[in-house]
């Protein structure tokens, strides 16, 4: 039996929990299934290649649908708000999104993640005058070489570099790094990329290569666990454990003894976190998924579509939440590997 993580802060009202007792907390909302990267982890070429039939435009939500949504999703208890993908950024006139979530009232936190590859100073700028608080920029490899290989689309890594200045001059801060680890494509860029943030203020972020969608042929042998990157990290600039900061937080956190900042470690395969999993995702043409490695959705968009009022859509998304049992990262094995899901870049990260 799962208890509830402690110290969740209480809101006058009874939290909505689902079976294993875990509160609505967190909304991740894609806004397109496109994207300008082919990372080999995410969307390998082979798959998302030029027959690859994406969504068309009008099965997307309309801004106006997610605003309705979120502001659903934030009475029955989310605070924070993260914009993905896909790449975000390819969606046309995000910003007037972003303002749209921005005001929101009582959403704590309004997040992007994205490959910066788009976020010029200009666009950086717009997007925080319209709300947005920070970004999380994912890049894989400073090595020019490494990156063009694993985001299969030759873009330079300077332009994510600049990408992620612009976040910062704006103020999208603190900006947070992803990097997913894979054996044998980029694994020695661990340290260049540890020793390239360190003191910067951005926070690098070590992520464990997940066995999401079932078409980037993930094997357990391709996994650089996170004891391992943590015994590399520590062996050249010792660190110790920081507190987390909120019951439910993804990334386990440490600090360079010597002052150098933090880092963050995200261990879904051999560390799962289920047990504090607070997170909703909607897709960009609008189902409610309760896990990343769901096989199908709840379509949202079609009772939003046929005049649904507000309260029958809470009773739907509250009556959803109640019925979560998924762990699926705490259930892994072999066996699950082949199961059917719903691809990483149609769910968001
Ligand atoms: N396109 C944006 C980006 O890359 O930041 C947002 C969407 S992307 C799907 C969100 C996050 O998922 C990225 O940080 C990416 O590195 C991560 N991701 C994608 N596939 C993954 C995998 N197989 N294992 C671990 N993380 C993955
Ligand atoms: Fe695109 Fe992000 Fe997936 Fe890379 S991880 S292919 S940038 S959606
Ligand atoms: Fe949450 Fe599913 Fe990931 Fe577990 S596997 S942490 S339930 S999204």
């Amino acid at each position: 039996m799962h208890s509830r993580p402690p110290g969740l802060p209480t809101l006058g009202s009874t939290p909505n929990v689902d079976r294993l007792d875990r509160p609505l907390r967190d909304l991740r909302i894609s806004v397109t299934d496109r994207c300008n990267f082919r990372c080999v982890y995410c969307m390998p070429r082979e798959v998302f290649g030029p027959g690859f039939e994406f969504l068309p435009r009008d099965e997307l939500l309309t801004f106006e649908e997610i605003r309705r949504l979120a502001g659903l999703f934030v009475e029955l208890g989310v605070e924070k708000i993260r914009l993905t993908g896909g790449e975000p950024l390819l969606r046309r006139e995000l910003e007037t999104l972003v303002s749209l979530l921005a005001s929101l009232p009582s959403l704590q936190d309004l997040t992007m993640t994205t490959n910066a590859s788009l976020l010029t100073s200009e666009r950086a700028r717009s997007l925080k005058e319209a709300g947005l608080q920070r970004v999380t920029v994912s890049l894989d490899a400073l090595d020019d070489a490494t990156f063009r290989r694993m985001s299969d689309v030759g873009i330079p890594v300077t332009r994510v570099l600049e990408g992620l200045d612009a976040a910062v001059e704006a103020g999208l801060t603190p900006v947070k790094v992803n990097m997913v680890v894979k054996r044998g494509e980029n694994e020695n860029q661990i340290l260049p990329m540890a020793d390239h943030f360190r003191g910067t203020g951005k926070i690098l972020r070590f992520i464990e290569f997940m066995d999401v969608g079932t078409s980037n042929g993930w094997k357990m042998d391709d996994v650089v666990p996170a004891r391992e990157i943590l015994d590399r990290l520590n062996r050249r600039w010792p660190l110790e454990p920081v507190d987390s900061q909120y019951p439910g937080e993804v990334a386990s956190r440490y600090r360079y003894r010597d002052g150098g900042g933090e880092v963050g470690i995200i261990s879904s395969v051999t560390r799962p976190f289920c047990a504090t999993c607070t997170r909703a995702r909607l897709t960009a043409d609008g189902e409610l998924y309760t896990c990343l490695f769901g096989a199908r959705g709840h379509d949202l968009r079609g009772p939003v579509r046929q005049g649904t009022s507000d309260a029958e859509l809470k009773d739907l998304i509250r009556g959803l939440w109640s019925r979560r049992t998924d762990r699926y990262s705490e259930l892994r094995s072999e066996a699950t590997a082949h199961l059917p899901r719903v691809e990483m870049s149609r769910i968001g990260g």
